[in-house]
């Protein structure tokens, strides 16, 4: 009964030393072998959504060179913990401020990433 072809697979998590990986694992339970890992989907959007972030970031005329610098560096590349800050600041010193401006006096959350 080893001929299994893992017609169906899940996704699952690993424990939390490891959360930005995910194990696709057969459902079947005489199999449950589990495939490969990839990236967690909650990480894969979170790339998605500095990568668009940068990219609008990019197109706004109003940021310094040493902004610009920057960005052009992370934009290839997985930013370290320090450049996902100074990314958050920009985000929300050139995005959030704008689209929020009806808003006033309501304090942007940060979003504290684990
Ligand atoms: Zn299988």
């Amino acid at each position: 009964m080893n001929n299994c072809n893992h017609e169906y697979t899940k996704m699952e998590l690993l424990p939390p030393n490891q959360e930005h990986c995910a194990g696709v694992v057969c459902t079947n339970p005489d199999c449950g072998k589990t495939l490969c890992y990839q990236a967690h989907p909650h990480i894969l959007a979170k790339r998605q959504q500095n990568a668009a972030d940068i990219q609008k970031l990019l197109a706004d005329s109003q940021l310094t060179a040493f902004e610009r610098g920057f960005l052009t560096g992370v934009r290839n590349h997985k930013p370290t913990p320090a450049q996902r800050q100074i990314l958050d600041a920009l985000v929300s010193k050139y995005i959030l401020k704008r689209s929020d401006s009806n808003e006033q006096g309501r304090e942007a959350a940060p979003v504290t990433a684990g």
